[in-house]
């Protein structure tokens, strides 16, 4: 089970949370406890990194205050004194030592990516704590432990670590159980583990979701659970399309579509551990714990529409190649993308025609101008590129579902829905795996498109 930030956001959350393991160890069953950080906490330590840099008097007063939101929590939620003791000793050595590190940062004036990771992990070294001792607190035996003393070991990408699978999960076996045995439970701190070296390394926001599969594939678990405050993944953002519901049952490939295009609910790597393993993964809302979630697996038994989600992703970017020297020359699209990749500049969307004479290319919107400027200077005046053209207001929308594959159809029900509503289609992809159809329209117009696919697919409460 994994804790997201807001089911451990305040004191009663967190008494609500272990009340919850408490009832689930109760009847039976073997947990595993995964804690995130509070929630903002891992942003605002972020935020601390960069203005300790410039102001020194702020460190002091920053650290305090987000000390005292996190005794304040232990403080209302354990009851237990001698437990509660513990943990405010731990926080306090924790709270030293972070204090230390911005002076440090302020001092050496540089914050490297490994400094970053070291600040950034303090968040789920004091919340997962607080979760310990509340625990123990209502009489559930239970241990905390980093993810690196779980055994988790990542290589030095700092801020988007990957971890070594196999020794990783050799060691959280190794480590974990034999304590799960003894009837113990172990609550670990996700999204932050270390290096080969020893230095501490986090595995990309999010992350907690990933330390919890990667825990349970190597704990060979029955299902992991991902709490957090919605139901489930949702049939759309329901700030969008207010009859947007929850989705009852996905395949593994559509949750990895939804995880990656906005539904943002999940680490985009989380999924890997359990597809490799074969574990069923339910999303469930901490604070609505009767709902079932959303229960994702290799091969979901519910059906549904063709379409079963509709998602939108917004800051992003359109650029257009365009030249007939790119016509029948191999080798083009290579030479663009190695720019772009070299550059460190994700492509999200890719279309090009049969004739070859253009190709379109969807990218984050704040390195959309760094991307035009680097084609530009290096292939304007090639007779390869005529012109680079770029479009800053325009959204992605996809329909997701894998009953479109070898279904005639689709494809005209999404086309005929946005343009009964009048929306104009600037670009269109759909991989070869019929997954997912993604339509690039203006930012404007985006919502209005939600909408329509929605409906056409029945796919509101
Ligand atoms: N605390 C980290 C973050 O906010 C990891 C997580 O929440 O899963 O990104
Ligand atoms: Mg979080």
């Amino acid at each position: 089970m994994k804790f997201g930030g807001t089911s451990l956001g305040d004191a009663a959350s967190v008494k609500h949370v272990a009340g919850l393991i408490r009832k689930y160890v109760q009847t039976g069953y073997q947990v595993v406890v995964v804690s995130s950080a509070s929630s903002g906490v891992t942003d605002e330590l972020l935020n601390m990194c960069e203005w300790s840099l410039k102001d020194e008097k702020l460190i002091a007063d920053r650290v305090n205050a987000l000390f005292e939101k996190h005794l304040y929590m232990a403080e209302m939620s354990i009851e237990n004194c001698g437990w509660l003791n513990s943990v405010l000793e731990i926080l306090n050595s924790s709270k030293r030592e972070l204090e230390k590190l911005l002076y440090g940062i302020h001092y050496v004036k540089e914050i490297t990516p490994r400094i970053r990771d070291y600040v950034a992990s303090f968040g789920e070294v004091m919340s997962t704590p607080i979760l310990w001792g509340c625990l123990s607190s209502v009489g559930v035996k239970a241990e905390w432990l980093t993810g690196w003393d779980a055994g988790i070991v990542t290589d030095s990408n700092y801020g988007e670590a990957k971890p070594f699978i196999e020794l990783s999960k050799l060691q959280l076996r190794n480590k974990l159980q034999p304590m799960i045995d003894r009837g113990i439970i172990p609550v670990v701190t996700g999204y932050i583990a270390k290096s080969q070296d020893g230095s501490i390394t986090t595995l990309g926001r999010g992350g907690s979701d990933y330390t919890a599969t990667l825990i349970a594939a190597a704990l060979k678990a029955d299902e992991v659970w991902l709490w957090t405050d919605v139901d489930g993944l949702m049939t759309a953002d329901p700030k969008i399309e207010p009859s947007a519901g929850t989705i009852k049952e996905l395949s593994f490939e559509e949750a990895v579509e939804m995880a990656i295009l906005g539904a943002k609910r999940m680490h985009p790597r989380a999924l890997e551990p359990a597809i490799a393993d074969n574990i069923a993964v339910r999303i469930r809302n901490t604070f609505n714990p009767d709902n079932p979630g959303t229960l994702i697996t290799s091969k979901p038994t519910e059906g549904g529409d063709v379409v079963k989600a509709v998602t939108v992703t917004r800051d992003v970017g359109l650029i257009n190649v365009q030249g007939f020297g790119m016509v029948g020359t191999p080798g083009t699209a290579a030479k663009i993308f190695q720019i772009l990749g070299k550059a460190n500049i994700n492509i999200m969307m890719i279309a090009q025609t049969v004739s070859e004479s253009n190709i379109s290319m969807v990218v984050p919107r704040k390195t959309l101008m760094k991307a035009v400027s680097l084609l530009e200077t290096t292939l304007l005046g090639t007779d390869l590129v005529r012109s680079i053209s770029y479009e800053s207001d325009i959204a992605v929308v996809a329909a997701i579902g894998s009953g479109m594959r070898g279904k005639p159809g689709t494809a005209a029900r999404i086309f005929k829905a946005v343009a009964d509503e009048g929306v104009n289609v600037r670009m269109i992809a759909q991989g070869s795996s019929e997954l997912n159809i993604s339509i690039v329209v203006k930012d404007d117009d985006c919502e209005k498109a939600v909408r329509a696919i929605h409906k056409a697919f029945h796919l509101g409460r």
